[in-house]
Formats: structure tokens, sequence, C-alpha cells
């Protein structure tokens, strides 16, 4: 590890630990609000498989949308291109939960990281495993190099009481007829899928296969080939923030993914792999300190994507 990288985030990381954070934690999942609001890690991975972190870097949270990527990695892998006959690849300019563009394209979702794309893509997933639950999570954890990852049935239980949007998304898309399985098990999968929980070094490392063109770089196992691994970090740069993709990428200028456990990781391919987290988000569902820590960091150490 580059002693420079260890120096930039440690550095960003005391600037903004002592900031005031005007973001509030997400509570239309009960269980998301029962998380300390103070939280903050940050964690990079070089893909040479060097890596440090500050802070909670070590501790678990809720990934949230950001498993939204692992399963498009996975259905996209099984389907191919056709794909984009069900879900389109533009940024949506719409909040992560909104029912607005979908009568307008007739149940495509404008991509898959928007909750309509990923409740297609979970619906793609049940129609071509034979157990999508237990496939899903046999592909994230051999991604990870994490054999117990397991799903929080608490935190599923508590977005399934109370998931009554994405329960009109997914009924919603089906009555365009781009759902083919029963709405309640795409649901229930969706919701599992959002439960995944990974600490920051964690998830720096999951990722580190989109920033090493397609490959993991522990073993060099091909996860994706690398055009795929291409189109999906430029989904990610385009559609990673939903409404607030454009500000992702003007000030902080990677592919990234957030989540509203507030978490997010973000990559510079052929060089590093970052996931920060904490858990107050602005009002685009975005962690707050979470985009001020990476702004920070591309910005001093001049290494992104521009
Ligand atoms: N499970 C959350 C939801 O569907 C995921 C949203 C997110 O992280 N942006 O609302």
């Amino acid at each position: 590890m580059d002693s420079n990288y260890s120096k930039n985030i440690e550095k960003a990381y005391h600037k903004i630990k002592n900031r005031s954070n005007k973001g509030l934690v997400a509570k239309y999942i009960p269980e998301l609000a029962n998380v300390d609001p103070s939280k903050l890690g940050v964690h990079i991975t070089m893909i040479d498989g060097s890596n440090c972190g500050v802070g909670n870097n070590l501790e678990k949270f809720s990934i949230q949308s950001i498993a939204k990527v692992l399963s498009l990695t996975m259905a996209y892998n099984i389907v191919g291109e056709k794909i984009w006959n069900r879900i389109d690849v533009e940024p949506s300019g719409t909040k992560f939960d909104s029912l607005l563009l979908l009568e307008t394209y007739k149940g495509i979702p404008r991509n898959p990281f928007v909750n309509s794309g990923a409740i297609v893509i979970c619906d793609i997933l049940i129609t071509h495993l034979e157990d999508a639950k237990e496939d899903f999570l046999a592909f994230v954890r051999e991604l990870s190099d994490l054999p117990d990852l397991s799903y929080s049935d608490t935190i599923a239980d508590s977005e399934k009481q109370t998931g009554f949007r994405n329960v009109a998304l997914c009924n919603f898309i089906k009555s365009f007829g781009n759902i083919e399985n029963d709405p309640a098990e795409v649901l229930d999968f969706y919701f599992d899928m959002c439960s995944l929980e990974m600490t920051c070094q964690q998830l720096s490392q999951t990722f580190a296969f989109l920033a090493n063109n397609g490959r993991k770089i522990t073993d060099g196992t091909k996860i994706i080939s690398k055009m795929k691994a291409k189109r999906i970090n430029a989904l990610m740069l385009t559609c990673g923030f939903y409404d607030e993709s454009g500000e992702f990428a003007f000030r902080v200028g990677l592919p990234g993914k957030s989540g509203v456990g507030g978490g997010i990781v973000a990559l510079y391919p052929d060089n590093y792999t970052i996931a920060v987290w904490s858990p107050k988000l602005n009002l685009h569902g975005n962690s707050h300190k979470g985009m001020e820590l990476l702004e920070d960091v591309t910005t001093h150490s001049e290494l992104s994507i521009f």
C-alpha cells in the first residue's frame, strides 16, 4: 500500500468526522433507525490486494441498494445483452423508489439501480435459477470470499413490514407484463437481497473485480467479462446515485453505488475500490458524509477517472 493513500484517507476521515451532519438516518425501514448515526468508516483496497482503512471500517452495516450491483452482475452473466430488453440504461432523474416514469415507459425501469429496475432483476434471477435466494447468496459468498455471509432476517423482516412502495412498484410493473413471477416471491427475494451486511473492508474487497476488468483480485477468477464490467461501471457512474448521480460524478468523479444503510462503494478502474459508511442520508437518500469524504479523497489524491 502506497503510504500516500493511507495518509490521504486518514486526513479525509478526521476532517469529515468533525464536521456537523445535517443528514437523517433512513427511518422508513424501522430497523435501520436503530443504528448509531455517528458511525463513520472508510476502507480502500488496491487491485494488488493491499488495503487499509480507518474509523468504523470493520463494523458491519446494511448494504441495501449496493447489493443491486451484485444482482445485476449475476443476471447479466446469465441472460447477456437480452437483459436490456427489460431494463433501460438511462439515468432516471428521480428518487430511488419513484413510480413516476414507469407509466411513461410502460413498465420498463429506467435502469437496474432504481428500485423498479432491481425488482425486475430479481424477477429475472427467479426465472433462471433453481433457488434464487440461495444461489445469489452462494454467488456473493464466492465473490467476496466470505463463506459465512448471510441475509439479515431482522432487516429483511423489518422492510417486509413497511415496504409498501416496493410492493406498489412490483405490482405496477407486473401490470405491464414485465414481471414474470408471483410479485410476492419477487419482493421477498428483493428484500432479502437488500438485507446483506458487510463491513467497509469487505465491501471494498468484494467490489474489486469491477476495478480489475471483471476478475477477482484474490485468485484471478473471472466473475464477468471485461466488456460487461465496463458497462456495469458505466451504469454506476450514470445511475448509481439516482437523482444525484450527476452531482456524484461532478464532485467525486468515480463510478459508485450507494445504499440507504449509509454505505457507498466507488472504484477507479485498474487502481482501487473504496467503501465508506456513515448512516445519515441527504435528501436524495445518499450518505451525506460518505459523499463528502469521497470528494475529499479524490480531490486531494487527484485520482479520479476524469
Ligand atoms: N431496500 C431499500 C428499498 O427498497 C433499498 C433502497 C436503497 O438503498 N436506496 O427501499
